[in-house]
Formats: C-alpha cells, sequence, structure tokens
C-alpha cells in the first residue's frame, strides 16, 4: 500500500496519505483543506532500497 508524505504549500503542514491510483488529486491538506499539497518522495521507503541492492549485486567485472 503506497503512503506518501505531503506537504502543505499554504500552511506548511506535513502529514501521511495512503494514495490509491487516481485519487492523488483528492488529496488535500487536513490542517487547511487546501489541496495545494506538494507530494514528498520517501527516499528511505522506495529509491534507498532498490538503489542498495541493485549496487550490491551489480556484476563489477574482473578485479
Ligand atoms: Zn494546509
Amino acid at each position: 500500500m503506497p503512503i506518501f508524505e505531503y506537504t502543505c504549500k499554504q500552511c506548511g503542514k506535513e502529514f501521511e496519505r495512503v494514495v490509491f491510483s487516481g485519487e492523488e488529486e483528492k488529496i488535500t491538506c487536513p490542517e487547511c483543506k487546501s489541496k495545494d499539497v506538494k507530494k514528498n518522495m520517501s527516499a528511505s521507503t522506495f529509491m534507498g532500497n532498490s538503489i542498495g541492492s541493485c549496487a550490491t549485486s551489480f556484476p563489477k567485472g574482473p578485479s
């Protein structure tokens, strides 16, 4: 289940939301109800892992 972090551009509130496909445009700030929110890319949950495993399993050629 994809959980994304958002930051509200209006009041600066940071919050997490479970986002199903097609519902991203419905995300609103719980604080001021603004739709002007920015998704924060959570590097630790997604990219950090894949990059790490990629780097270790990547063949480095003859040493
Ligand atoms: Zn807000």
